[in-house]
């Protein structure tokens, strides 16, 4: 059985921007689950359907901080599937704590070159050891991981906002936030990656007309690409923390959170505009960051 079952979503509400003519509640994904966090949880679910019913084992794709690797090795194991880990780079002499995690939870890892892990190339010591796998896209991108994500805003009372807002790398679960949307209400998208901007067309096909129109994404919170980071945002996340309890990671959420605040001070949104940020999950990525570096952890 799929152990993935509908998880309860909670709204938190922002207080810390009473002086702006907006409201911004968080909708904390994070919660649904300690290990298998965030948006991760429903872009996997109906993978995971489809897996348990062949009883293959699954096979997915990520680097060493991946929230996705984690992710699938726990819900494997939830589900009393075996796992692999096709990891990205050489295999460090030191395995990161985010591997560490997921090879505890039963996750037995191939490392490839970044080459050959661009080209989906798996390795021969894998094929040979001819297992029936279930294969599962970096991320969880795909159909199954958009319909997944279009799960996510019915779990909670959605619908009253104007705008909808989330991180973005795939773009899978901002297609399935989009397709899942009210007609009045805005997706908007913080792509985490620089100048990603095939990211509009990526979304696109996974949509019907009438919702195309209904998605925005903003390239301009990246700072400095995927998985880079300032001190500036670093700063943010640690003040965001201070005033609201809210962890953020600085791949994904704390670029969401951050853009968000600006964009709000900056009046891109109308007075009057109810926000409902995303709060996807994963905390991995902090996990690379040295101690002390965060407030929380
Ligand atoms: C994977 C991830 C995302 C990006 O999701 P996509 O569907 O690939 O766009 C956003 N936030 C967090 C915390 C993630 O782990």
């Amino acid at each position: 059985m799929n152990p993935l079952v509908t998880p309860f979503c909670r709204i938190d509400p922002l207080e810390m921007i009473k002086d702006l003519p907006v409201r911004i509640d968080v909708l904390r994904l994070d919660l649904v689950d300690p290990i298998v966090s965030g948006n991760k949880w429903f872009k996997l679910k109906y993978y995971l359907d489809e897996a348990v019913v062949s009883g293959k084992t699954l096979l997915t794709f990520g680097g060493a901080y991946s929230n996705h690797i984690v992710a699938t090795a726990a819900a494997a194991k939830m589900a009393g599937l075996k796992s692999i880990g096709i990891i990205r780079g050489e295999r460090a002499p030191q395995l990161s704590p985010t591997l560490l995690q997921a090879q505890e939870l039963g996750m037995r890892f191939f490392f490839q070159s970044r080459n050959d892990y661009r080209e989906k190339i798996l390795p021969d010591a894998l094929l040979h050891e001819k297992h029936d796998l279930y294969s599962i896209p970096e991320g969880g991108y795909g159909t199954l991981g958009v319909r997944g994500a279009s799960d996510i805003l019915g779990q909670a009372q959605t619908e009253k906002y104007t705008h909808i807002i989330s991180a973005v790398g795939t773009g899978t679960t901002l297609a399935g936030l989009a397709i899942a949307a009210t007609p009045d209400q805005q997706v908007i998208g913080i792509s985490v990656l620089k100048n990603n901007f095939s990211l509009n067309a990526e979304v696109d096909q996974w949509l019907p007309e009438d919702k195309k129109n209904a998605v925005t994404i903003i390239h301009d919170y990246h700072f400095g690409g995927y998985a880079k980071r300032t001190v500036e945002l670093l700063q943010f996340m640690n003040d965001f923390y201070r005033q609201t309890a809210i962890p953020a990671d600085f791949v994904y959420t704390g670029k969401a959170f951050f853009a968000t605040m600006d964009l709000a001070r900056k009046q891109f949104f109308k007075p009057g505009s109810r926000i409902l940020l995303l709060h996807t999950g994963g905390l991995q990525g902090n996990r690379s960051l040295p101690k002390g570096t965060l407030i929380f952890g």
